[in-house]
């Protein structure tokens, strides 16, 4: 696409959205939010997009017009990093294992179209580990179980769309350090963590 004298080149943060499946395969999908649609795009999609200009180890920089390269101040723009989802019928044992591999507190479970459909918590998995203890024995929850056994729901989610400033309300208010974000499908797109909102205050001195 020619450029434009009201154009401005934009970089935006690659987010890294890995699955694990029922089978323990892991598949990877990396998205930026889109200043011209206002939501997720796919970097194979900006790829082949006329507005793109570079890529970089984290960040895809494209050419839009100068009065939408303005941040909105939405949730999808705060997004960044990686963040992992787990497959319901995955056995409980490598999903905690996700979780303490990758030290998070928690990690969305969705269903083959990637819909959010629960969260597996280190909060829960105790809990479910001690009543099936008091049942069979410690340990024998990660052989008897699948995610979806001890997943939490419903689960606080945001909208890609959702005001910066709201969500950072409700993550107070409810004492939340991690939410999943959706798009307009209810597919996850990421999960904004607390750090989040650290790293937006201090870039926006
Ligand atoms: S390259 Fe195109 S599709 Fe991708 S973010 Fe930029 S304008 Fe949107």
């Amino acid at each position: 696409m020619p450029p434009h004298d009201e154009d401005a080149v934009v970089t935006l943060r690659e987010r890294e959205r890995v699955t694990i499946d029922a089978e323990r395969e892991k598949t990877t999908r990396t998205t930026v939010h889109c200043p011209i649609e206002g939501g997720t795009q796919t970097a194979d999609h900006c790829r082949a997009c006329p507005r793109f200009e570079s890529e970089s180890s984290s960040a895809l920089s494209c050419r839009v017009p100068a009065a939408t390269a303005v941040p909105r101040g939405v949730v999808g723009e705060l997004l960044s990093g990686r963040s992992f989802c787990l497959d319901g019928e995955l056995p409980v044992g490598p999903g905690a294992e996700v979780l303490e591999r990758h030290d998070i507190a928690a990690a969305p479970v969705v269903d083959d179209h990637h819909v959010l459909v629960g969260m597996v918590t280190t909060q829960a998995l105790m809990h479910a580990e001690l009543e099936e203890a008091q049942l069979r024995g410690f340990g024998s929850l990660s052989s008897t179980s699948e995610v979806e056994d001890v997943m939490v729901t419903p689960v606080t989610s945001f909208a890609e769309t959702m005001p910066i400033v709201e969500a950072a309300r409700i993550m107070t208010e409810r004492g939340l350090s991690s939410v999943p974000v959706v798009d307009a499908h209810g597919e996850v797109v990421g999960v904004l963590e607390a750090h989040d909102f650290v790293r937006f205050v201090a870039r926006s001195r």
